[in-house]
Formats: C-alpha cells, structure tokens, sequence
C-alpha cells in the first residue's frame, strides 16, 4: 500500500455539504481519499486522532493587515500569519497600506518575495491603485487578488489611511473601476464619504468638544450611517456603470445590506465583506473598552440587518467574512480615551473570529454550514481560490482547521499571536475553539499552539 504523509481520522468532517463521520488521508499537500470509518487505512507518517471533532475547510481571510513593512512595531509577516494559524485561517490576503505602499508593478513583485519568506500560512495580496493605471494589467498577471481603494484620508491622524493610498474624488475612483474592468480585476473598495464626515465631525462633534470614544463612534454613524450610506450608494452606481467587479468592504449598514441585494439582482458583479466584530461589538464595549473597539460599533438595527442577511435560508447576495485584522500599539491606542480622532483605528480580529462564530452557532445563532460558507466557500470562489482552496475534497489543498465545539475558553491578550497587546474581546467567554490547523497537509497549529515556521506559507496565485 502506497504511504500517506497525514491521516485525519474520525473527526465529523464537512464534505458535500454536510458533516459526515469520516477519515482524510493526505499526500503530497492534497486530499488523497475521504473515506467511511470501516474503510481499511493505508500507513501514514503522521495521524490525527480528530475524534469528538468537526473538520472544516481552513479559513480564507481576504483582509489582513500585516503592517509589513514599515510598521513592524505594530505587527509583521510573521506575527499576523501566526494569529492566522491560530485562528483556524490557512490563506490570508494583506494589504497595501504599509510603508513603501504596495502600490505598482514593482513593489508587487517586492512584496511577494517579502511575504515568501516570513508567512506561516498560506497567502496573496491586495495592491493599492497605481499612478499609472496601465500597470494594472501587469500587476494583475501576477496572481494577486486585486485592487483596494481607500476613499477615505484621516484627519487627525496620518494612518491607516494614508495621504497616498486615499482616493477622494468620484473620478477618480471610476478610472480605477474601467481600470480593473479592462484587467478583469476585482476591486475592493473601503466605503467613505470624506467630504460628508468632515461636514459632521467639525461642526457636529469638534465644534462642541465632543472627541470621545463614544463621540466617533456617533460621528461615523451619524443621521442613519449616512457617511457610509452615501458611500455605498456611490460605489454601486460607479460599479454598474464601469462594469467592474466590485468588492465591498465593511458592510455594516442596514440601507447597504438592501442595496446590495438590489444591485445584485440588477445584475452588478459585487461580493460584500462583513467584519466578525460588526456582529458583536455594542455601545457597553465602546464604552468600556475606547479606543481598542474604536469604528467596530455597529448600532443595534444595523447588526440586526447583518446577522439578518446570514441567517436567511439562501444568501441574498454573495457575503462572506474578511476580519479587517489591523493591529496597532498600545500607546497609539490609549491617546484615544481623550481624542479619539487621534487614536489608530482597528484591533486584532483573525485569530478569535472563528470563536465567535462557534459560540454563535452554539447559541443557535448560526449554522455551522453557513460558517463554512461565510469563512471558506464564498471568499474561495469569489477570488478565484476554488477548488484548491475553500473545500475538503480529493484533490483540493489539505487545508483544514479542526475544532473542538464543546470545549470553552476566555480570550484574553496574553494568547494573542499578534504584535498587538490588547485585544478588543478580552474577558469574554466562548464555546468552540480551534485546536489543529493544516496547511497543505502540514500543521501548523498543534493543540491550539502554533508549530508553522515562517516561509512555510506560499503565495497561492488566482485563477482567473
Ligand atoms: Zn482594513
């Protein structure tokens, strides 16, 4: 009988779109066989005993900041895919805003080879408009995922949202757009009303003192969310019209979830990334926790529209998870209890995400499938990953994350892979846990501790 490099055995294992009692058997990187328990086992160099278990797909987060390079004192390469590991995620997407900017032909082919030496996990990257946007076909030739827009520039701050990268005019942006339609690239966009949020936070929040926590969190919402309503409704109508494919980041809003569906039906080609944190964060945390949830709060008929949208039978457009994970250090952090607007926005997410969701599902709040098809499924084929990626069956990438659903935990800092010492869940307790995560038949996360060497992780090129 021929060798196998891993045995997966007796874990409820999500294949054909259910979980069935099952053994994985895995050579060369890829699923070999998925066979019933009776089934005789050939030898292997390594088993899993995964009974008691569910194995999933690995997790696909299209949206990781890995601060790399010029911010390694918030985060880098390897810090970020070990958080990955960590948290059931075996293919991870950066982005550009990092310092050079990863934004042309010639930093794309840096940053790839960058990446190739320090990740845990498997990744790819998103590029920041180049100056010359006739290099978007290049860029695109690559294998990298697309485009990302920032429309947004900050104001008391000088990042995330970088000067360079921030793409202010509706002009502009529609370039961009008949760009990435030209190139047949996906082009992510970070939905904002510059002009509009200034309007509001100077006269409504400035002018009258108001720079708390709680203050910016109202300001981004103010008047129904009308900063980022505007912006959706903006990206939309540009998409439509530029026939471009359309990644909408950060869908929060309860207008947004209906106008995506009815673009969707128009026939727009848009996907719509939902942050794990829109879903759980409430004004108590703002006010508790400051600046470390700071833009996480979601008012509650928004959150209502969100978990609305994933646990309707059939998805009403194609939504999947991208955590948003953007790490910083404390002390850019703890400035925000007095001004907010001057406390860097973001917190680590990619490692308890999943968590989240598992003690979600454990309260009946969502199915484990449709976490499979938020966390795996639809970003895979949305991007152009599947089906090496996003599935367990023969002939896939050995890609899984193996959880244990009745086993508890408290999130705390102190676990936290990431660079980051705080982390925006601390003290909160939740049912489900990963504790094994393979990459290409490698593991990486051994009993919830993360074992994968940096350059372990290969840059997985889409299919387009
Ligand atoms: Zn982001």
């Amino acid at each position: 009988m021929e060798k196998l490099n891993l045995l997966i055995k007796g874990g409820k294992v999500f294949t054909d779109r259910k979980f069935t009692e099952a053994n994985i058997a895995v050579k060369d990187g890829k699923i070999h066989s998925i066979t019933d328990l009776e089934a005789p086992l050939p030898p292997a160099d390594r088993t899993i005993d995964a009974r008691g278990m569910h194995v999933l797909p690995g997790l696909i987060d299209t949206h990781v900041h890995m601060r790399e390079p010029g911010f390694t004192h918030k985060e880098d390469i390897t810090s970020a895919t070990q958080a990955a590991a960590a948290g059931g995620v075996t293919l991870a997407v950066d982005m550009p805003n990092v310092k050079p900017s990863t934004n042309s032909y010639e930093r794309t082919v840096e940053h790839k080879a960058l990446a190739a030496t320090k990740a845990v996990v498997d990744f790819n990257h998103w590029i920041g408009p180049p100056a010359d946007l006739t290099e978007v076909d290049k860029i695109i030739a690559e294998g990298v995922i697309g485009i990302k827009v920032f429309m947004m520039n900050d104001t008391k701050r000088s990042y995330p949202h970088m000067p360079e990268l921030g793409i202010l005019s509706y002009g502009h942006l529609y370039e961009i757009f008949q760009a990435c339609a030209g190139s047949n690239a996906v082009c992510a966009v970070h939905p904002h009303n510059q002009e509009l949020f200034e309007w509001i936070e100077n006269r409504y929040f400035w002018d009258k003192g108001l720079t708390k926590p709680e203050d910016y969190a109202h300001a981004l919402r103010y008047g129904d969310s009308i900063v980022y309503d505007t912006a959706f409704a903006a990206l939309f109508i540009l998409a439509r019209s530029a026939k471009v494919k359309l990644n909408v980041l950060h869908l929060n809003t309860y207008l947004g979830t209906l106008m995506a569906e009815w673009y969707y039906k128009d026939g727009v080609d848009l996907s719509c990334e939902m942050n794990p944190p829109h879903f759980f964060i409430t004004m108590e945390d703002v006010k508790k926790r400051g600046p470390y949830v700071l833009g996480s709060w979601t008012p509650p008929k928004d959150q209502e529209a969100l978990w609305k949208v994933v646990q309707r039978e059939s998805l009403p457009f194609p939504a999947f998870w991208g955590t948003d994970h953007a790490p910083h250090h404390i002390d850019e952090k703890e400035i925000g209890w007095e001004d907010m607007w001057k406390a860097h926005g973001g917190a680590p997410y990619v490692q308890d995400y999943l968590s989240l969701f598992l003690n979600a599902a454990s309260q009946g709040r969502i199915t484990l499938e449709r976490i499979v098809e938020l966390g795996c499924e639809i970003p895979a084929k949305r991007f152009g990953f599947y089906p090496r990626k996003g599935v367990i069956q023969v002939g896939s990438d050995a890609d899984f994350v193996i959880v244990d659903l009745n086993k508890e935990r408290t999130i705390t800092k102190e676990q936290n892979y990431s660079r980051a010492g705080y982390n925006p869940f601390e003290g909160w307790k939740v049912k489900g846990v990963p504790i094994h995560t393979i990459v290409r038949g490698t593991v990486v996360m051994e009993d919830e501790k993360v074992v994968g060497k940096p350059g372990f992780g290969q840059f997985i090129p889409v299919e387009r």
